[in-house]
C-alpha cells in the first residue's frame, strides 16, 4: 500500500515516541519472565512504529474511510440487502446481560437471554408461517445445508434412500447448488421461462421419484415473484419431494406473504440481510431455519424449551441431525435482529416491504430509459438489467460498475444471475431516500451517455480511487495485508 498520500505509519516513526498508556500492573511484577516461561518471552524488541496517539488515530481513521460501507454511501448490491443497520441494535447487543455472559453458564443464570432466543424463534416462525425455528446456523448457506440435512433425515427416516436429487432453478443463488452438493445430493437445474419464472414444463420433466426437494427463492433472484408457486408446490409434493425456501432476502414479502402459506416445508432466513445484522467484510451472520411440524424431530440439538416456567436446553433428541454450530448460534446477531423486529413492530415490517418494492420499481423504471430490461413486469425488492446495449459500444458491465466508483457508489451485483447477459442486479432497499435513488440513477444515465460519447472514460475507470483496476484474482489469492518495509 505504498501510496504517496497515505500516512505511512512506519515512516513517521521516531524513537521513544509513544502513543499508549498502560494501566498499573495488577499482578506481582516479580519473575514475570519465569512465570511466563521461555516460549512466551520476547528475545528482541518488536518492530513496531513509535508514534503519538494522534498519529495513530489519523492512521486508522484514514484506513477506515478506504472502505465502502452502508454508513458511508449507497450500496445497491443486489441479493445482499445492504440496508441501514440501526445503531439502537448495537446498544442493546452491548447490554452486559447479553454481552458479558458465557454459553456454559447454568441456564438458571441466563433466563433473560434464553427468553430473548425463545421469543425470536417464535417471532420468526410467525413471520415465515412455519411451526418451529432453530437459531443455530451461522449464515445463509449454513442454513441451507442444515435444512437439506433435515430433509435428508426425513426421507431416510421413511426408509426412502433413493431421493438423491435436489432441483435448483438456473437463476438461483450459487449457494443453493453448492449446499445441495455438500449435503450429499445431486443438484439438478430447472430452466427459467422467457418471463424469468421457473418453467413449469421443464419442472415436470426433471421431477421424479428421486427428487428429494426443490430449492426455491421467491421472489426469485431476478426480483420476480414466482406466480405459479402453488402449482409448483403440488408438483413437488405429489412426487414425494419437499419444498425448500431460500429466504435470505425477505424484504419484499415481510408482513404480506409467508413461505409456510405458499406450501414450503423448510425455510432459512438471513438475519444479517433482512433483519439488519451488519454484514459485508466477513462479520458474523445468522441463518435461522424454520420447519413444519413433521421436521421437528430432526432439528439441530439442543433445542430450547420451556419447562416448569424455566427455559432449558433439551439434548434428548434421538432423531436430531446433531449440532451444526458450537453453542447456540451467533447470539449477538440474534439480539440485533430481535431488537430490530421489536422496534419495527408488525406494521413497521409491512412498511419495509412496501418501500423496498416501491424503491426498486422506481429505480428500475427510470433506468429502463437507457438500459435493457429483460423482464418487463414489475419487480419486487430488486431488479436485473442487462448492459447489452452498452456492450455493443465497447463498454462492458464491468466498466460501468468501475465507473460508478468515481461517483462514490458501491456498484450493483454484476454478471449474476447467470441467465442474463451482462447482468446488472440492483437492490436499493427501503432505507434509502428518493434523493439518493435519483442521484444514483442520474449517475447511471450519465455513464450510459459517456458510453456513447467517450467510451474510454468508462473503460479506464475508476479515476478517483486509491488504486484503479487491480488483478482481482491475485488480490483474492495473494493479498498484501501488511506494510512491507523497503529494505
Ligand atoms: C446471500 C444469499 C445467500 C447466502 O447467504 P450467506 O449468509 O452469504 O451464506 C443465499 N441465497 C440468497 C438468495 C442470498 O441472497
Amino acid at each position: 500500500m505504498a501510496n504517496q498520500d497515505f500516512p505511512l505509519i512506519f515512516e513517521l516513526s521516531q524513537e521513544s515516541r509513544t502513543g499508549y498508556s498502560l494501566p498499573e500492573f495488577d499482578v506481582p511484577e516479580t519473575n514475570i519472565d519465569e512465570q511466563l516461561g521461555d516460549a512466551f518471552v520476547r528475545k528482541s524488541e518488536p518492530d513496531l512504529p513509535e508514534v503519538s496517539e494522534l498519529q495513530i488515530m489519523r492512521h486508522y481513521t484514514a484506513l477506515s474511510t478506504r472502505n465502502h460501507g452502508v454508513d458511508s454511501g449507497f450500496y445497491p448490491l443486489g441479493s445482499c440487502t445492504m440496508k441501514y443497520n440501526p445503531k439502537m441494535n448495537e446498544d442493546v447487543a452491548r447490554l452486559t446481560g447479553f454481552s458479558h455472559i458465557h454459553p456454559l453458564q447454568p441456564e438458571g443464570t441466563v433466563q433473560g437471554a434464553l427468553s430473548l432466543m425463545f421469543d425470536l424463534q417464535e417471532t420468526l416462525a410467525e413471520i415465515t408461517g412455519m411451526d418451529t425455528v432453530t437459531l443455530q446456523p451461522a449464515a445463509g448457506a449454513h442454513g441451507e445445508w442444515t435444512g437439506l440435512m433435515m430433509i435428508r433425515a426425513f426421507h431416510e427416516g421413511n426408509g426412502d434412500f433413493n431421493r438423491t436429487k435436489v432441483i435448483v432453478p438456473d437463476s438461483a443463488h450459487g449457494t443453493n447448488p453448492a449446499s445441495a452438493t455438500v449435503a450429499g445430493f445431486e443438484a439438478v437445474t430447472v430452466k427459467s421461462d422467457d418471463r424469468g419464472l421457473v418453467d413449469l414444463e421443464d419442472l415436470k420433466r426433471v421431477v421424479d421419484e428421486q427428487t428429494a426437494a426443490l430449492m426455491l427463492t421467491n421472489p426469485n433472484t431476478l426480483g420476480l415473484f414466482e406466480e405459479n408457486i402453488e402449482e409448483m408446490a403440488s408438483i413437488i409434493h405429489e412426487a414425494g419431494g419437499k419444498l425448500y425456501y431460500d429466504g435470505a432476502n425477505l424484504n419484499a414479502i415481510l408482513g404480506y406473504a409467508r413461505p409456510g402459506d405458499m406450501g414450503f416445508d423448510v425455510v432459512h432466513l438471513n438475519l444479517h440481510k433482512t433483519f439488519t445484522g451488519p454484514h459485508g467484510g466477513g462479520g458474523p451472520g445468522s441463518g435461522p431455519v424454520g420447519v413444519t411440524a413433521e421436521f421437528e424431530p430432526f432439528l439441530p440439538k439442543p433445542i430450547l424449551i420451556k419447562r416448569n416456567e424455566e427455559f432449558v436446553f433439551d439434548y434428548d433428541r434421538p432423531k436430531s441431525i446433531g449440532r451444526v454450530k458450537p453453542y447456540y448460534g451467533n447470539f449477538g446477531i440474534n439480539v440485533r435482529a430481535y431488537t430490530y423486529i421489536r422496534t419495527m413492530g408488525a406494521e413497521g415490517l409491512k412498511k419495509v416491504s412496501e418501500y423496498a418494492v416501491l424503491n426498486a420499481n422506481y429505480m428500475m423504471r427510470r433506468l429502463q430509459q437507457e438500459y435493457d430490461l429483460p423482464f418487463e413486469q414489475h419487480c419486487k425488492h430488486e431488479f436485473v438489467l442487462s448492459g447489452k446495449r452498452q456492450k455493443k459500444l465497447g463498454v462492458r458491465t464491468l466498466d460501468i460498475a468501475k465507473r460508478l466508483l468515481d461517483f462514490g457508489y458501491h456498484p450493483p451485483t454484476i454478471y449474476f444471475p447467470i441467465n442474463v447477459e451482462e447482468a446488472i442486479m440492483a437492490e436499493p432497499t427501503e432505507t434509502e431516500s428518493k434523493e439518493t435513488l435519483d442521484a444514483f440513477v442520474d449517475a447511471m444515465l450519465q455513464i450510459s451517455q459517456e458510453a456513447k460519447d467517450d467510451p474510454e472514460k468508462v473503460q479506464e475507470a475508476p479515476h478517483t480511487t486509491i488504486v484503479s483496476r487491480m488483478d482481482e484474482t491475485k488480490a483474492a489469492r495473494k493479498p498484501v495485508l501488511r506494510y512491507l518495509k523497503e529494505e
